[in-house]
């Protein structure tokens, strides 16, 4: 089995701006990034992104603002060479209707977690809001909080 790094998206990998964040203007990598996700690579981590887009099912913004937002991500990451093996979204809102993938639930780690045959317990979840710590725990995944756009390094530098 495999080890995953889950990781949140926006105040995790980019700059999370207080609001929605679907224009490519507006998608800034966070600094240390690339260096933490290399780092995980060598530490034999999977990559994979678990990121609540509710603004879709609000109408905010569309299934192809956000493809085009992750494109811009993957593009930056491969061009430094480093492989995000997967970034899972959820396009609904409570407000619009239940869904079982938005965090705090947990369908979107359980699809990841079977596809990629990874060991929860070996696995961790850096996200910046409690919504990612209790999806974490749900599938017994640990999850660690940090302060939204304080740098995930120290922390990848910590993982075994
Ligand atoms: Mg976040
Ligand atoms: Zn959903």
């Amino acid at each position: 089995m495999k080890k995953a790094l889950f990781l949140d998206r926006d105040g995790v990998l980019n700059v999370e701006r207080g609001e929605y964040t679907y224009l490519l203007e507006d998608f800034e990598i966070l600094p240390d990034v690339l260096e933490s996700l290399k780092l995980a690579t060598v530490k034999g981590y999977v990559l994979i992104v678990i990121s609540n887009q509710g603004g879709i099912a609000k109408g905010v913004y569309s299934h192809k603002n956000v493809e085009l937002v992750h494109q811009k991500l993957i593009d930056n990451l491969a061009s430094e060479g480093v492989l995000l093996d997967e970034i899972y979204y959820c396009p609904h809102h409570d407000e619009v209707g239940k869904c079982l993938c938005r965090k705090p639930n947990s369908l979107m780690l359980e699809k990841a977690i079977a596809r990629f045959n990874i060991s929860a317990s070996d696995s961790v979840f850096i996200g910046d809001s409690e919504r990612d710590i209790l999806a974490a725990e749900k599938v017994g995944v640990n999850g660690i909080l940090i302060a939204s756009n304080s740098g995930i390094l120290e922390i990848v530098k910590g993982l075994k």
